[in-house]
């Protein structure tokens, strides 16, 4: 079954484009970077750009996988750019950012998959802005613990990886990636740096059970994952992975609760919540917990 139900009024956004939005967008354009506030066409663009957050992407715009969610162009990429992480960080200080968030696509062709890219750039932001904290949304590195290693040895605020959706569908909705090998990665990443704070997303409306998104959220909490985010999917255009269902803000609302007696120190679960979305208030959060 597909959801031929018209967009619901929750999900409709007021347009808002302020003046720090488009002084921000001139200024991407000017350094060439990407950022996932354009690239996904996220819904809190204009709330997020006008309080001065945003999430880079890294290692360009061009990604060796192809799930079926996401608006991120596939294929080969170009190569490597050195400069990236000093550009990225000069961005944020322009931006007077308080939190960071960087995230990559898939870069499976390369052998670290981008991790020393990564540190470079949590590296870069802290020596211009010691006082901003930095987020690190990782791709699953095909599993490689190595390159894990290179990005937890530079000591992110926060180390995210996106589980995407439950076990059931996980194969169907992403290339490539494994819900035990994201697992495995969270698993890892407490173990080589107990003191970060770690984090994933879940967005529903691909067709999971209510069941299945409790079972999910057993999971992260079995390796103990501190920060879940949930969110309504919404195909990018319609060659992409179809809607399943609207899932209604009460029951976002319920699941925030569960999330929270599961034992999560923050749970985001809203119909436009992403992945970085009051990403900042969550590193004080999990701070304090
Ligand atoms: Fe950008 Fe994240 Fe905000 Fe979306 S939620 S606009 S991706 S910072
Ligand atoms: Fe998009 Fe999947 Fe590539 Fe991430 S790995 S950028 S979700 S296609």
């Amino acid at each position: 079954t597909r959801t031929k139900e018209p967009k619901p009024d929750w999900l409709r956004i007021k347009l808002t484009t302020g003046d720090s939005y488009k002084e921000i967008k001139d200024m991407m354009r000017t350094k060439t970077l990407h950022t996932v506030c354009e690239e996904a066409r996220c819904p809190n663009i204009y709330e997020c750009w006008a309080n001065r957050t945003a999430t880079f992407m890294i290692l360009g715009d061009i990604c060796t996988r192809a799930c079926r969610f996401c608006a991120v162009k596939t294929g080969l990429p170009t190569e490597l750019d050195l400069q990236e992480p000093e550009r990225v960080a000069e961005a944020a200080e322009q931006m007077g950012l308080r939190h960071c968030v960087v995230t990559s696509v898939a870069r499976d062709d390369l052998k670290d998959g981008g991790a020393s890219i990564f540190a470079a750039t949590i590296h870069a932001i802290r020596a211009r802005m010691p006082l901003c904290s930095v987020e690190v949304l990782i791709p699953d590195f095909l599993g490689d613990e190595a390159s894990l290693r290179i990005v937890m040895d530079a000591k992110p605020d926060i180390l995210n990886h996106n589980i995407e959706t439950v076990e059931r569908l996980s194969d169907r909705v992403r290339a490539k990636a494994k819900y035990s090998r994201s697992l495995e990665l969270l698993r890892r990443a407490k173990e080589m740096q107990p003191q970060i704070p770690t984090k994933s997303s879940i967005m529903l409306g691909v067709g999971e059970t209510i069941e299945e998104v409790h079972q999910a959220m057993d999971d992260l909490r079995a390796v103990d994952v501190d920060i879940l985010t949930l969110g309504q999917y919404l195909q990018p255009s319609s060659t992409h992975l179809n809607v399943e269902r609207y899932v209604h803000p009460d029951e976002f609302a319920e699941l925030k609760i569960v999330g929270k007696s599961k034992g999560f120190s923050s749970v985001e679960s809203a119909p436009l919540v992403r992945s970085s979305y009051h990403a900042h208030e969550q590193v004080k959060t999990a701070a304090a917990a």
